[in-house]
């Protein structure tokens, strides 16, 4: 730690875990900690599984001089998993012998170690060994950190089981969750990443010393109150909601947004899968026909291939023609990575179709953007929920998970003009965006448990 002024400045320590979803709010709360005299060193796993994070962190280190980059170059590893993204997180686990001499080379000695939780049972036991405090960052919901922190008791009792005659599971004394709403490999009788994952790295998520969750208390009261009075767990780690966490102003890419501006505000529909989400081809253009047949205006990225690198084809490619020529008369369609915070933040878009990927979510809510929610796999169910019981959203459940059934253009159209016609949900969003500025705004929940979290490790 170094002095300065007498007073002791927290020296901490973040290592980010795989893919945009992960490195974004690692990359936002790094650039919270600095704003408040914390010293940042930040790890970064090399290389990259995407060129949108290598690009993000270049932009990133360009605008924050005072942040120390770490490159932790991993090691090569047979490849596991289709999912690039899941391969590329068991490569970061399997160098992770490779950051203990990292950690003792940096000056002043760390106050604090944060990673992502999809690395905490191969990290926690190094900070452990050093005794270095240890903090995870949940980079999903507070509701999916209860299915997560429970998984392996649940695994253990079979109420997961694919065979059981019921279709909901109980997680200790919160209400019950439909089997519906789980990611399907966490149900699956055959082993899989995520299971696996899920299963080593809860139980060493609950030794660290803390858990920060990019959520708010007002957002997610309910799951974030039952953890941390011991209705998930009974000693859980102290679980801190500081979300949602801002973007920092490098985000934005200052590009001119033509088209946006001479649009009527709140008129248009967003419609992003996130960073690694690709639909169907046929999913895609039933999604197209559904856009245009809304008669909405409309923002679309259209996303081909799970990873960017390895998209080479053009847009026609993918849409047709024809498709390609009705879409360009009402909105406007791209097939590569976008600010989403330049088009969240436009006064002119009202609406986002979104697959609510957690970040997604917390961004719609930080402009009060309304969510028409179509969840693909993974967490996102879970988060659709959440985004329709506190009122951010609307979702057609009966869309299934994703590759379960092709939902055709006149379906999505309907439900499209339903979303951005309705005006209570207009309100209830900017309702839901008032309590997210606040929840970081001065004195806020959000703004006070991180206070709290940075006196801890001033005192480190
Ligand atoms: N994102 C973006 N431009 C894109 C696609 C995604 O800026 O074209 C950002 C989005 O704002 C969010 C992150 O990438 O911060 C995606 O995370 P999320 O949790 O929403 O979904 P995931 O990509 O992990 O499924
Ligand atoms: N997840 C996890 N451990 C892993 C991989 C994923 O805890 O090794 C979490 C993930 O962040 C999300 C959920 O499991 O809460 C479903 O993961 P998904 O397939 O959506 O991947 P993501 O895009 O979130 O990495």
């Amino acid at each position: 730690m170094s002095a300065s002024g007498g007073r002791k400045l927290a020296h901490v320590a973040l290592l980010p875990s795989a893919g945009m979803g992960h490195l974004t709010p690692f990359l936002r709360l790094a650039a919270l900690l600095v704003a408040r005299n914390v010293q940042v060193t930040f790890i970064t796993p090399h290389p990259t599984v995407s060129l949108t994070e290598s690009q993000a962190l270049s932009t990133f280190f360009a605008s924050f001089p005072q942040i120390k980059q770490k490159q932790f170059h991993l090691l090569p590893v047979e490849k596991n998993s289709f999912d690039p993204f899941f391969n590329h997180i068991e490569l970061i686990k399997s160098s992770s012998h490779l950051l203990p001499p990292l950690l003792s080379a940096l000056t002043p000695s760390l106050s604090a170690f944060i990673t992502d939780m999809t690395l905490a049972s191969a990290v926690i036991p190094i900070t452990q060994a050093i005794s270095l405090p240890n903090y995870v960052l949940f980079t999903s919901s507070a509701k999916m950190m209860t299915l997560f922190l429970s998984y392996p008791t649940l695994a253990g009792s079979r109420v997961l089981d694919d065979l059981e005659e019921t279709d909901v599971i109980k997680i200790r004394n919160l209400e019950l969750m439909p089997k519906s709403l789980v990611p399907p490999p966490l149900l699956q009788k055959s082993d899989n990443f995520l299971k696996k994952s899920f299963m080593e790295d809860s139980g060493k998520v609950t030794e660290s010393s803390g858990i920060l969750v990019n959520t708010f208390v007002s957002f997610e009261f309910e799951s974030l109150g039952k953890i941390n009075d011991g209705e998930v767990l009974e000693r859980p780690p102290a679980v801190v909601a500081i979300g949602p966490l801002p973007p920092y102003a490098s985000e934005k890419s200052r590009l001119q947004l033509a088209w946006l501006d001479d649009q009527p505000a709140g008129s248009v529909l967003y419609v992003s899968f996130g960073s690694r989400t690709a639909l169907a081809r046929d999913q895609i253009r039933e999604l197209g026909v559904g856009l245009i047949t809304s008669g909405s205006r409309f923002v679309w990225v259209v996303k081909n291939n799970i990873v960017d690198k390895e998209d080479s084809q053009e847009l026609e490619e993918v849409i047709g023609h024809e498709l390609m020529e009705r879409i360009n008369e009402k909105g406007l369609i791209v097939k590569s990575w976008v600010h989403q915070e330049d088009i969240l933040s436009h006064p002119a878009v009202g609406g986002f179709l979104s697959h609510c990927g957690w970040n997604s979510v917390m961004e719609a809510a930080w402009h009060g953007v309304r969510i028409l929610a179509w969840p693909q796999n993974g967490d996102q169910k879970v988060n659709a929920d959440i985004v329709e019981r506190i009122g951010l959203g609307t979702w057609v459940r009966s869309w299934g998970w994703s590759g379960e059934m092709l939902v055709n253009g006149a379906e999505i159209a309907e439900r499209i003009r339903a979303c951005m016609g309705n005006e209570s949900l207009r309100i209830q969003a900017l309702g839901i965006k008032e309590d997210a500025r606040k929840a970081v705004g001065f004195g806020g929940s959000s703004d006070k448990g991180l206070t709290e979290l940075i006196g801890m490790w001033n005192q480190f």
